[in-house]
């Protein structure tokens, strides 16, 4: 199978918009820097990177006669929150697991930004106090079990929809959507640079420049950078998934190991909480930029950029493509930061 034999659900505006960053690069007085905005990639609740993933996944959920999705993240999850607009859009119910994975003393953060748009959106959204695990989670098959005992048909979706079998395909699209984006731009982007977490994000791009490479393409490097600060569990669930992920859309090849990397260094002692190349990325995007970014994920793997290409690890001579994966509703639980 190819990708384009995938049953795609759109829920996105057509591709997402690219554009160069001009006066970052100026800053950083290295690499050409350019963004492609998964945070203005749809009229589903501000957006940002699980409504790609979602998009391969709808389909199974329609052929299921499933009437509530079920999933998990944080008190501010952008996955939850883009699952809770799903459910609205396809109208079913959604049952969100919100779990205290970040030790955040915010009075508002179970109360603004990304829960609050879930609740409006007409989610059942349950707290619990246990903490980081990007794993499978008791919490969540408890959830399961008491959709079903209720009398409902849950669907289940794990966090950030990455142990999903399908859930690296949207990321292994965007990759061909980039090369499509580049032809018509006339620019080669030799370095992506891209925040993982829960990992089918940095996997589905890893399997689809694979593939783009084997069909001929330019090589090219895919640096993520790990904001969870639990490496090697991130490490080897992108490894996991971008090789499954290869396998479904056919690469024909193992991956090698160089392809997959995962870069620590950014994301300080927990996943969840600023330090201060984080807020400093913020920052400097905000205000070279107009480009808003979030304190768990873009701004450390904005902080990453940063520092490569000042430290010319990413060479003078490249041209950057940050994938920015959306994210700011969180910015409302961190007001104390800034
Ligand atoms: C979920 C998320 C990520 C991480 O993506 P994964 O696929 O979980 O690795 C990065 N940025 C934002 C804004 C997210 O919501």
């Amino acid at each position: 199978m190819a990708i384009t034999d995938f049953p795609r659900y759109e829920l996105t505006f057509g591709p997402s918009p690219v554009h160069p960053l001009d006066r970052l690069t100026a800053h950083l007085g290295g690499a050409q820097i350019w963004a492609k905005r998964e945070d203005v990639n749809s009229g589903l609740a501000f957006g940002g990177n699980k409504t790609r993933k979602l998009e391969y996944i709808v389909p199974d959920i329609l052929a299921s006669g499933a009437d509530t999705l079920v999933s998990i993240g944080g008190y501010q999850s952008n996955h939850t929150r883009q699952v809770a607009a799903v459910a609205a859009r396809l109208g079913l119910k959604a049952r969100l697991v919100q779990e205290r994975w970040v030790d955040w003393d915010d009075p508002v953060n179970d109360r603004v930004g990304n829960i609050l748009l879930s609740r409006l959106m007409g989610a059942d959204v349950r707290l619990d106090d246990a903490g980081f695990d990007i794993g499978i989670r008791s919490s969540w098959e408890e959830a399961i079990a008491e959709v079903e005992a209720e009398g409902g048909t849950p669907y289940p979706i794990p966090a950030g929809a990455s142990e999903h079998p399908l859930g690296g395909l949207g990321f292994a699209n965007w990759a061909y959507e980039v090369a499509a984006q580049e032809r018509e731009l006339d620019v080669f982007f030799d370095t992506i640079v891209v925040c993982t977490v829960t990992g089918s994000t940095h996997a589905g791009m890893i399997a689809g420049f694979a593939a783009l490479e084997e069909a001929g393409g330019r090589p090219r490097r895919v640096i993520g950078i790990d904001a969870s600060a639990t490496l090697e569990k991130t490490r080897a669930q992108v490894e996991r998934i971008a090789r499954h992920t290869a396998e479904l859309i056919g690469l024909g090849r193992e991956l090698r190991a160089e392809e997959i990397t995962v870069l620590p260094g950014w994301a300080g002692e927990e996943y969840g909480i600023p330090v201060e190349s984080t807020v400093d990325a913020i920052r400097t995007t905000a205000q070279l930029e107009g480009v808003i970014l979030d304190p768990v994920y873009e701004g450390k793997s904005m902080a990453g950029l940063m520092d490569l290409v000042r430290e010319s690890e990413i060479p003078a001579d490249s041209t950057v493509l940050y994938a920015h994966l959306g994210g700011q509703p969180a910015l409302n639980a961190y007001s104390q930061v800034f």
